[in-house]
C-alpha cells in the first residue's frame, strides 16, 4: 500500500517542508544548527521554527525530496525575501539597511 501524494507542486507537502526545515537545523546538515536553531547563511541571525526558511541555492530548482537536500540552505525571512532569485545577492553586498 502506498499513500497518495497530495499537492504535487515543487514545494511538496507541508510534511515535506517540515522535514526540510528539521534537516536544515540539524547538525547533520552542516549549517551549524544544533537541531533546533541554525544561523541564517547570509546574515548569521539564529533562526528556528517558523522563522527558519528553506532558501534554494539555485532558484527555481528542485529542493530535493530526501535528506541530504542538495539545493537548500537555511535563511531568515528578510534575507530569503531580499535575495529572491538573485544568486549574486549577498547580505553584506546588499545590506538590509534599517531606516
Ligand atoms: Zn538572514
Amino acid at each position: 500500500m502506498t499513500t497518495p501524494r497530495h499537492g504535487g507542486d515543487k514545494r511538496g507537502s507541508s510534511y515535506d517542508r517540515r522535514l526540510r526545515k528539521d534537516w536544515l537545523a540539524s547538525p547533520e546538515a552542516g549549517f551549524g544548527g544544533d537541531g533546533t536553531v541554525v544561523p541564517c547563511v547570509h546574515c548569521k541571525t539564529l533562526v528556528s521554527g517558523p522563522d527558519l526558511e528553506a532558501d534554494r541555492i539555485v532558484p527555481g530548482g528542485s529542493y530535493g525530496f530526501a535528506p541530504p537536500y542538495p539545493n537548500v540552505q537555511p535563511a531568515c525571512g528578510p534575507c530569503n525575501k531580499a535575495r529572491s532569485d538573485d544568486v549574486t545577492w549577498t547580505y553584506q553586498g546588499t545590506a538590509i539597511v534599517a531606516a
